[in-house]
């Protein structure tokens, strides 16, 4: 199915047939993207001691004056947050901003590797014919 993109206006072949979501691969427009604005965000260290911390937006705000109002006193030590403008983008009806994405630490990471691991090995048993049922008894013992 091909549909014409709304921001570029070229080809868009469509593989799964869903009109309402578009992805162009041309331009990148994405038809989930709602709306896309500027905000102010009040950003503050995790450590409020020493400042060693990561820094992570304590607040998204619409207005400047806001984001200083409501980042005063809030930093290291009793000082304000460092404000900083940024972008919001209206995804699927709900605001994405900035925020701080914390990476796994080794033990996570191992953690993750045995989910995945007991994932794969539950669909393999699936395929064998197992049920859920089978599967919880089996983990069970
Ligand atoms: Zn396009």
């Amino acid at each position: 199915m091909a549909i014409k993109c709304p921001k570029c206006g070229l080809t868009v072949i469509l593989n799964s047939g869903d009109k309402e979501n578009i992805f162009c691969t041309f331009c990148g427009y994405d038809s989930k993207i709602m709306e896309i604005k500027k905000v102010w965000v009040s950003w503050i260290n995790t450590d409020l001691t020493e400042g060693r911390g990561r820094q992570i937006p304590l607040c998204v705000c619409e207005s400047k004056a806001t984001s200083i109002r409501m980042g005063r006193k809030k930093n290291v030590q009793g000082c304000n947050a460092e404000i900083r403008d940024a972008i919001a983008v209206k995804y699927e009806g709900k605001w994405l901003g900035p925020c701080n994405i914390i990476s796994p630490s080794s033990e996570d990471k191992i953690e993750d590797a045995k989910e995945n691991n007991y994932q794969i090995a539950k669909e393999k048993a699936k395929k064998l014919g197992l049920s859920e049922e089978d599967i919880s008894a089996l983990k069970n013992r």
